[in-house]
This record gives C-alpha cells, structure tokens and sequence, in this order.
C-alpha cells in the first residue's frame, strides 16, 4: 500500500502536465535567438525569466483569434524580462512561433531532465500514467518524438477533448480512462493555478514542479526535478 497525503487512499495513477513539466522550452535555441537581437542571455536566463513569466501571468494578445494568439503576449513577455526592447521582443515572439510551428515537435521539445528514467520507475511500482495537457492537437506526437509516449496509458490533449485546464472535466477525463477516482492520483504540474489548484478543483492532489525556484513561498507541495517524485511515491 503506498501512501497518498491526508486522503488515505492508495495511490493508483500519476499524472503529468507536458509543457514545461515533461519537455522543457527550448532554452539554448531561444538564448540564441535573443543573442541574435542583442540581449546577451544564457539558456538558464531565459529559464529562469520564463518561469517568472508563467507565474505572473502575460498580457492577452487582443483582436487575434489564431490558435497561436498567446505567442506574441508570451513570448513577448519573456523577451522582454531577458532585457530585448518592445519590438525585439516582439520580433523574438514572432520567431519563437514560426519555429514552433516549423518543427513538428513544437518549441516546448527538450525532455525534462531524468523524465524517462522516472516514468519507467514510477510505473515499476505499478501505478499508472496518464497526460493532460492544454495542447494544441499535436502532444501525443511529441511525447512520441521524445521517447515518453510509451509510458502513458492514457494521453488527453485540450484540443482534441475541447475543454482546458483548469477545468475538472479534462482531469476527469484522463481519470475516466484509466478507471481510477481522482483520490486515488496525483498530478504533476509547473502552473500553480491551471495545474496545481485545478487538480484540487478535480478532487486530485497536486504537486508544483518549480524547476526554476519561481514559488520559494508556497507551502504546496512542490519539486524541483522529476525525480523527487520518487521520494513522494516510495513504498514504505
Ligand atoms: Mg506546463
């Protein structure tokens, strides 16, 4: 029997966000393009500037009803924390979407650190994996392209399931397929609001992957690598 916080319930799943929680931005390739336009920005800079990014929120690109509207608003955000004027950082964003878009393993295509050595050890002591992520259509591929689609027994992408973190349903849905109650998994996030408090809003634990340190203050649970997880979930 594993433990599973305050709720009693043996842990049965483990679910995991995607986008900065299993593959990373691709800080080298985005360190180069804001070197190209003059900030002088090691790949950890614009890491540590994206995750201060995601935790304040970024200005909603308005009049722009593309799939890939929160590009200049996010990216342009964290062109403009790693020191780029207004319009480089828009010129920054406008790149970081072309390449995007160009590579069919998105721009979010560098596999967590330790990701799949600790899927195949959490799944080792038979608990299942599942995926949700607020997506575009394309994750499960990109899980493939970087070796850690075989691990999941269940993949829902916003997408394709038409509904978004926070909402419950998407959680539920995962949750649904892999026939296990929501007090029975954890979920595994870098978004305190969209991952950590929507798995509570689903009736889930949740824990906060902090890679950059971006929450010193929450009391939540929160890891700075995936492996950590492995201390969280040890049997006794
Ligand atoms: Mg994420």
């Amino acid at each position: 029997m594993i433990p599973h916080g305050d709720r009693g319930k043996p842990l049965q799943a483990v679910l995991f966000d995607v986008g900065n929680t299993l593959l990373h931005l691709d800080y080298e390739w985005l360190a180069g393009l804001a070197q190209a336009l003059g900030a002088g920005a090691s790949p950890d800079d614009v890491g540590r500037a994206d995750a201060r990014v995601r935790r304040r929120g970024w200005p909603e690109a308005e009049e722009d009803d593309r799939p890939t509207a929160f590009f200049p608003g996010y990216f342009g955000a964290v062109g403009m924390e790693i020191g780029l004027s207004p319009a480089d950082a828009l010129a920054f964003a406008a790149s970081a979407e072309r390449e995007h878009l160009r590579d069919q393993r998105g721009i979010w295509r560098s596999a967590a650190p330790h990701a799949a050595e600790t899927l195949q050890a959490i799944a080792a002591q038979g608990l299942r994996l599942g995926v949700v992520s607020n997506s575009d259509g394309r994750v499960e591929g990109q899980l493939a392209l970087a070796g850690l689609r075989a691990s999941f027994s269940v993949v829902i992408d916003s997408h394709i399931a038409g509904v978004e973190k926070p909402d419950p349903r998407i959680f539920h849905a995962a949750l649904g397929a892999l026939s296990v109650a929501p007090q029975a998994a954890l979920y595994v996030g870098d978004l305190w609001a969209v991952d950590v408090l929507g798995a509570h809003g689903a009736g889930m634990d949740g824990v906060l992957y902090d890679r950059w340190g971006a929450y010193p203050e929450i009391g939540a649970e929160r890891i700075r690598g995936l492996r950590e997880l492995l201390l969280r979930i040890r049997p006794d």
